[in-house]
């Protein structure tokens, strides 16, 4: 083994193969892969090998996509078959609202370029003839399904690997790993030590604990999982291979396997497998058999697949692979651990481990994942995802991993983890709470507390009046939102400016003053909106996308500060209680000595106040789009500003309002928000964010590349829709129509109650956003006409929040 390498990848299964193989693509020779057995030997070699397309994240479907399309040019390359069998796949549906599901899949792939295909329950059965068809209301075609041989999968990268340079040591188990000052490694191996400039975590089963290596706890745990191979069926004889199969109701998966059937399941109540320390002597292993576990879940296969009750079992395989608590891989670089880097999380190495090496590698070569990989980036986590937590997780994910996730759900594992100081308060009020980064957080406020319940829904649910209610007292009085769940960071000492300068798109503002502003990568995308708040001339107050706290850190420590400036992550210090609505000032004036006057208190001020007996932070600022303030104090005053503000509001017409209704007003003002309307792969100038983007004040990151993308225009808009829905709204990845054809997608949606119409916001291409109709967003499988509104529906110059 070589004693110097620019990256190790510790782990040879079908995910580190696939890192190493992208490396070298990208032009990277000198990587080695250190295997502690043979390739394979974890996960990977007893997986059935599946792989699909769909996803419910539109950008890790495009990286399926690409994993799927991958096999045929890495065959070529390596010599090696990868046992590409594409029979195609369908999707059953055993009730109507999984058919509606389907629908909504079936408009999802559109813009993904996926020709998928939904069919009755006749037809269904006639191409794919071992199901009772009784059982079954429709199904979903895709051509783009199958499965390869994990073998000749993982060979077939490491050995493309090789011929572009890589080295692949087996037999070889990494015992350690230590940090040098310059942010390079000793990999420490039985077989001696490696140094190299970066080391990549793609050690699936162990990856966990060679994350603790460095310090580290990854939120991941192994579940055991079963598949059972069949005796062969007379009736697949001689006729061409079976479409691989989903029966959501069954919680089952197909497909065909030689002359029988593989069925495997995910069923209730999965069993996590070594969920503190994974064994090192777990190596090409399976795990004990245990039919009785998986028996409901069998018992209506049969019922559903007649024809495998009658086959007998050849084979049953039980082995674990890993999870994060969402069910999506966890990859990119760790905060904190310079050139440490992770690929792991894979619970569906064949149709992901393509795309994750691809991403990673570009992360690693280029600096930049090359596409928007928020939704498996492992800085979507934070300190709150303990052992216990992504056990608790992971569970749930397994448990519903074929089971529908509406679009107003709210899983109830791990909960509740974090609360804020009003949490009792709201639950008094019959607050119907959401969970966000482990934080409850109220959604809406039932009448009583019998009614403080939601029903999960594709449609309006029992929220909807509720939720009227509240947008009414904001629009009309005085509302009452808490605001504890944004991220917060201070940045202070001298140099403040001149950095958030650099790292902002936006100019840092006047002492004071409130500046709203872009956070651009190098390629000019956009990768965070933050509201920059000066309380001094040394001394800023940054509102963020809380979830994106780990991402703005790792962003903030690669574009380092100067010594001097400190940037102190603060959420959870500062809690906050955000009052809206025309009556807010009045309400608030009662209770501070300062002038809140227009004048003395203009729209976007920023200032430390007294609000009653506590010291709090002030910006006059609404996401609602109306006249607003929000109001930050460290946590131990929350309780008596609540108190204050319920008490004096009473006369105002004071009314609590949630997330839900928050949502519904910043559509109604098109206002976007992280990670719908913001993510990496819009420019600011697609965004409606131009404003915000000043190039003159200097140099900024991702400058060059703004500019450029504002001389050409960018390739799509972000715009507003009123929408002709029924009973059901767009609630976000809704294919955008126009003239028959599929041109954009929806980011979100929701009923405007002020303007009692539907809302979306999506994006479509730069040459269509001066059409105002023709458009059609597609909603549960219906196209309904949109009009484009060339301004936001509520207060389209924004006099109310300058009031
Ligand atoms: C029963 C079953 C069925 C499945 N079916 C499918 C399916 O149909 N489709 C699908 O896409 N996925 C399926 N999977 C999941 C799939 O197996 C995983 O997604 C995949 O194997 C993950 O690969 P990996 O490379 O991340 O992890 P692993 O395969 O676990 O590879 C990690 C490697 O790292 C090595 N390693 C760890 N620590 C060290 C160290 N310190 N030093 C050196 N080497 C080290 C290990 O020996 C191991 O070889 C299935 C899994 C199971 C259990």
């Amino acid at each position: 083994m070589k004693s110097d390498a620019r990256v190790v990848v510790i782990g040879g299964g079908v995910v580190g193969a696939s890192v190493l193989y992208h490396l070298t693509k990208a032009g990277w020779k000198d990587v080695l892969l250190i295997e502690r057995g043979e390739l394979t030997c974890g996960s990977t070699w007893h997986a059935a090998g599946g792989m699909h397309t769909l996803n419910g994240d539109p950008n890790v479907a495009r990286l399926q996509q690409y994993t799927i399309n991958l096999y045929k040019e890495l065959e070529k390359i390596s010599g090696q078959s990868c046992g590409l069998h594409m029979p195609g796949g369908i999707m059953l549906a055993g009730t109507r609202e999984r058919f509606d599901w389907l629908k909504m899949a079936k408009a999802r792939g559109r813009y993904l370029g996926m020709e998928l295909e939904l069919i009755s329950a006749d037809e269904a059965a006639r191409v794919f003839p071992i199901i009772d068809k009784k059982h079954f209301v429709g199904a979903l075609l895709d051509p783009i399904e199958g499965h390869v041989d994990p073998y000749g999968v993982t060979h077939a990268y490491a050995k493309a690997a090789q011929i572009g340079g890589a080295q692949v040591v087996r037999h070889t188990r990494v015992t350690d790993l230590k940090a040098r000052g310059d942010g390079s490694w000793d990999v420490i191996t039985e077989a001696g030590n490696v140094h190299a400039e970066h080391v990549v975590n793609a050690a699936g089963l162990w990856a966990r604990e060679v994350g603790r290596m460095v310090g580290l706890e990854l939120p991941i745990l192994a579940m055991q999982h079963q598949y059972l191979i069949t005796e062969d069926l007379p009736a697949l004889k001689g006729q061409k291979e079976l479409l691989t199969c989903i029966d959501f109701e069954g919680e089952i998966y197909t497909r065909q396997e030689r002359g029988g059937v593989l069925l495997g399941t995910y069923e209730r109540a999965g069993v996590p497998w070594s969920p503190l320390q994974t064994p090192w002597d777990f190596t090409q292993s399976l795990l004990p058999e245990d039919l009785d576990r998986i028996a409901p879940s069998l018992e209506v296969g049969f019922q559903h697949f007649p024809a495998l009750a009658e086959a007998g079992i050849r084979k049953v395989v039980n082995g674990p692979f890993t999870f994060a608590p969402d069910g999506n891989p966890l990859v990119g670089p760790v905060r904190g651990l310079k050139n440490f880097w992770v690929a792991c999380g894979v619970m569906a190495g064949f149709s992901q481990g393509g795309g994750v090496g691809l991403t990673l590698s570009q992360w690693m070569v280029e600096g930049d994942p090359g596409a928007d990989v928020w939704g498996m980036d492992v800085a979507r986590y934070g300190d709150w995802a303990t052992l216990a937590y992504t056990n608790a997780k992971v569970r749930e994910n397994y448990s519903r991993r074929f089971r529908i996730r509406f679009p107003n759900e709210e899983l109830s594992a791990a909960r509740p983890l974090r609360t804020t100081p009003v949490y009792e308060r709201l639950q008094a009020e019959h607050a119907v709470f959401g969970d966000y980064c482990g934080l409850e957080h109220a959604l809406w406020f039932a009448p009583s507390a019998a009614e403080a319940t939601e029903d999960i829904t594709f449609h309006r649910s029992n929220a909807h009046p509720h939720v009227a209610a509240e947008c009414q007292a904001v629009r009309e009085a005085v509302g009452l939102l808490e605001i504890s769940n944004y991220g917060k960071f201070e940045v202070t000492g001298p140099g403040t400016k001149e950095w958030l300068s650099y790292v902002m798109a936006n100019r840092v503002p006047k002492v004071g003053r409130i500046a709203l502003t872009p956070m651009l990568n190098e390629r000019g995308k956009l990768i965070g909106d933050f509201t920059l708040c000066r309380l001094a001339a040394e001394r800023v107050f940054l509102i963020c996308t809380y979830a994106a706290e780990q991402y703005y850190r790792r962003w903030f420590e690669r574009h380092a500060p100067p010594p001097g400036v400190t940037v102190r992550p603060c959420a959870m210090e500062y809690v906050g209680l955000s009052l809206a609505g025309p009556r807010s000032r009045s309400l608030l004036q009662g209770l501070t000595r300062e002038d809140l006057s227009s004048a003395a208190f203009p729209f976007l001020s920023f200032r430390r106040l007294d609000v009653g007996m506590i010291p709090a932070l002030v910006g006059r600022i609404s996401f609602t789009g109306d006249l607003g303030y929000e109001i930050w104090v460290t946590s131990e005053y929350q309780r008596a500003l609540y108190d204050l503000l319920v008490g004096a509001g009473a006369e105002q017409g004071l009314k609590l309002l949630g997330g839900r209704a928050l949502n519904t007003l910043r559509i109604e003002k098109s206002f976007g928000t992280w990670a719908r309307e913001y993510r990496p792969i819009y420019g600011p100038y697609e965004a409606g964010l131009g404003r915000f983007v000043d190039l003159e004040k200097g140099d900024f990151v991702g400058r060059a590349a703004a500019l450029e993308e504002r001389d050409r225009g960018g390739a799509r808009r972000l715009v507003s829709f009123t929408v002709d829905a029924s009973d059901a709204d767009a609630s976000g990845d809704e294919p955008v129509w126009h003239d028959g054809k599929v041109v954009g997608w929806v980011t979100s949606g929701a009923y405007g109650h002020s303007v009692r119409q539907s809302l979306a916001l999506g994006y479509i291409p730069a040459s269509l956003a001066g059409e105002a109709s023709g458009f059609e967003i597609e909603i549960i499988g219906e196209r309904r006409k949109a009009l484009r509104q060339s301004a936001a529906v509520f207060d389209p110059d924004g006099s109310r929040m300058r009031a």
